[in-house]
């Protein structure tokens, strides 16, 4: 992974001669830092203000592709007339379309269920919570003691797995947290494709930067497509990114630099 503040020489003429840069944008990590609880992580406004100018430029598509549900990713950015991919992907919609694959929604009742085995299980442990985000949970932890992290992870993962012959959940681990999703080849990586798809590939470049393992189908897709891929954090996870920047702050200093750049 090379810093990609010492690269702008190689990105931007790929940037310059592409129809439109297709910006993808993962939300915790990536353009805030990772608060103590999913409420807490709010987008400043100027970071807001930085991602308007860009969905106003005619050089780029805006996408923000997150974990977290759909209604609740766009609340927190806020802004009309660009893509959103929600549930990891499961759930997107811009102003071209919108699409959830059929099967994820049949598995509603059976999340429901799960959910419900899980809260009895963890009943009493401390600093844990269930995020029901209507096609996936998150079971998170950042809030337990540093000490008990390890054992209480396993009890996590030993209550999930006691409800995996419901119906053979895909479990990712995240930061401090671990997802609980449907059995369906669908991901960030397959939100890309299908956005890029209908936004009019070829032509477009995808740019897409995250800052976790749960952002690698979409770092694979966009490599794959000769796009450009950006790692966001200090520490590095072996991830298929081909750029890094340090923090939320550094991309948003390159995003802020952008409109300006490729305008010229
Ligand atoms: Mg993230």
């Amino acid at each position: 992974m090379h810093y990609l503040f010492n690269c702008w020489d190689e990105i931007l003429p790929q940037i310059k001669t592409s129809d439109k840069a297709m910006l993808l944008l993962d939300y915790d990590g990536t353009l805030v830092p990772i608060a103590p609880s999913p409420d807490m992580a709010r987008l400043s406004s100027q970071t807001r203000g930085i991602l308007e100018e860009i969905s106003l430029c005619a050089a780029f598509e805006l996408a923000i592709i997150s974990g977290r549900s759909l209604s609740d990713i766009k609340a927190l950015v806020g802004l009309e007339d660009i893509a959103y991919a929600g549930n990891h992907g499961l759930e997107i919609e811009c102003p071209r379309g919108k699409f959830t694959p059929p099967a994820a929604v049949k598995f509603r009742p059976l999340l429901e269920i799960v959910e419900q085995r899980i809260e009895e299980q963890l009943a009493g442990v401390e600093g844990v919570f269930i995020e029901d985000k209507g096609l996936t949970l998150s079971v998170h932890y950042r809030l337990v003691q540093e000490p008990m992290v390890k054992e209480v992870r396993n009890l996590i993962l030993k209550a999930i797995r006691s409800c995996m012959k419901e119906g053979n959940f895909k479990l990712t681990r995240g930061k401090k947290v671990i997802e609980i999703r449907p059995p369906l080849e669908w991901d960030k990586g397959k939100a890309i494709e299908w956005l890029l798809e209908i936004y009019g590939r070829p032509g477009n470049l995808p740019i897409f930067a995250g800052d976790d393992a749960t952002d690698e189908d979409g770092f694979k897709v966009v490599r794959k497509l000769g796009g450009i891929s950006i790692f966001v954090g200090r520490e590095i996870i072996p991830v298929s990114a081909d750029y890094y920047v340090n923090s939320p702050s550094e991309l948003c200093s390159w995003l802020a630099s952008l409109p300006g750049s490729c305008s010229l």
